[in-house]
């Protein structure tokens, strides 16, 4: 009945695949697909199963990236996770949800001067800055504004991380100011007017399965943030000790055990605290909080066999679903993926699950085991989806847009974006008539 840490409430009936009891069935009927389903249980799961284990020192930050749906904010917002967000219309979202400006952080290389204004009008708790340029940048907006800007530097650490994940740390970088740079540097703190140096952020990675990694990299962050405030003569008031937390996608991943975690984790900042006890603790969190909820649900248009192998070409793929391609891997490795709609425990067939596009590449999975008997019409998940889907898509491709999103919390389940209509895909852009070109006469066009 259930598969995987992921899935408590969710199960597998004789009429198929249930989200809180709800049929995906009836809810591809009301909704339509392709559609992203959200279970609201699996990220209350993942944030309170976290939050009740860690340091209630460390404050957890949502990083939007992941999932920017304004609904599944809200739903983090309240079970009471800060934000962190990296783009105007993000910064928007969470001010919209109502998240208090002391609790969003704002990071991202390249930021424009109109998104610093917006952060400093909204008096967040710190600008995360990723280089020299933008430090001279963020002071020269605030001192316009009239205002001190609270800064908290990212720093490319020295030190490098193994892990299956994506590496940032010791590696040349756009991200943060390389440590080597910033202990060049002690006059740093005073050398801007309206700018506050309040903390120190690191993020060494992402995609981390190893909760020792994990661990270590927390220790070394926060001996960075001591050595580099001290250095630079500055208190910190908060070190963003990043994240990275990892989300089995594959076959031979396992999840993180956050007893394991936690155990590891929380001496270390009760170290830290013994000798800063003034200074705020932040863990950025993405996928870890919003994976395991969602599904992506396809039908499938028709099936097919070429040259042995077996098709099932579905309404949505990779545009949709880029991530499902595979990440940071050169060999294709395939999500979890489930026939939704009747019985499947025969999975016993090898498929590749394509989409609409008219390329290739449009591969959800290939050869996926699912029921030999799969069909036209039948509805078929690629699970763990619930970060990283659309907005890390190209949605616009062949002009399909945005897909239907739900929201399934308390049993009832919510329309939390409607998919594109036509008029969302047409209406951005701009006709100009070159029909009559030729015969246009050209002193008319002038002085027009
Ligand atoms: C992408 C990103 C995150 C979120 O990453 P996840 O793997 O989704 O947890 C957090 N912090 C920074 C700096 C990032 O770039």
């Amino acid at each position: 009945m259930t598969v995987g840490q992921g899935h408590i409430v969710q199960g597998h009936t004789a009429q198929g695949h249930t989200v809180q009891g709800l049929a995906v069935r009836d809810l591809a009927e009301e909704f339509g697909t392709p559609l992203y389903l959200y279970d609201g249980a699996v990220i209350e799961r993942q944030y309170l199963g976290l939050r009740e284990r860690l340091h209630p020192a460390v404050e957890l930050f949502y990083s939007l990236k992941a999932n920017p749906n304004v609904s599944i904010c809200a739903l983090l917002h309240g079970l009471g996770a800060r934000a962190e967000v990296s783009s105007l219309v993000e910064l928007e979202t969470v001010l919209a949800v109502g998240v208090p400006a002391e609790q969003i952080l704002f990071l991202g290389p390249g930021k424009s001067e109109t998104e610093i204004e917006a952060c400093l009008k909204a008096g967040i708790l710190a600008v995360i800055c990723e280089s020299f340029d933008e430090l001279a940048l963020i002071d020269r907006t605030a001192e316009r504004l009239g205002v001190v800007a609270r800064v908290v530097l990212r720093v490319n650490p020295a030190f490098q991380v193994k892990s299956s994940g994506l590496t940032m740390g010791g590696k040349p970088r756009q991200f943060g100011i390389d440590e080597e740079q910033l202990l060049a540097a002690p006059g740093l703190a005073g050398a801007h007017r309206s700018v506050r140096l309040t903390g120190v952020q690191a993020y060494p990675g992402t995609r981390f399965l190893s909760e020792e990694t994990l661990v270590d990299n927390i220790r070394r962050i926060l001996d960075l943030a001591e050595r580099v405030a001290t250095r630079l003569g500055f208190e910190p008031e908060l070190v963003d000790v990043g994240g990275g937390l990892g989300v089995a996608y594959f076959a031979g991943e396992l999840d993180l055990d956050v007893e394991r975690l936690t155990a590891g984790i929380n001496p270390v900042v009760d170290a830290f605290r013994t000798r800063r006890p003034g200074t705020r603790l932040a863990m950025e969190l993405g996928r870890y909080l919003v994976a395991h909820s969602g599904l992506y649900v396809t039908t499938v248009r028709s099936v097919k066999e070429s040259l042995g192998e077996r098709f099932a070409v579905a309404d949505g793929g990779t545009n949709h679903h880029l991530t499902a391609v595979g990440i940071g891997s050169a060999i294709r490795r395939n999500f979890p993926v489930r026939l939704l709609n009747r019985d499947g425990a025969q999975q016993t067939a090898r498929w590749n699950l394509t989409g609409p596009l008219c390329t290739p590449s449009d591969t959800l999975a290939k050869g996926a085991l699912l029921p030999a008997d799969l069909r036209a019409g039948d509805l078929l998940g690629v699970e763990r989806s619930g970060a990283y889907g659309p907005t890390a898509s190209p949605v616009f491709f062949l002009s399909h847009g945005y897909p239907a999103e739900v929201l399934v919390h308390r049993g009832r389940a919510r329309l939390i974006r409607r998919r594109d209509r036509v008029e969302d895909l047409l209406g951005p852009q701009i006709l100009h008539d070159f029909h009559d070109g030729f015969h246009d006469d050209p002193t008319a066009e002038r002085s027009s």
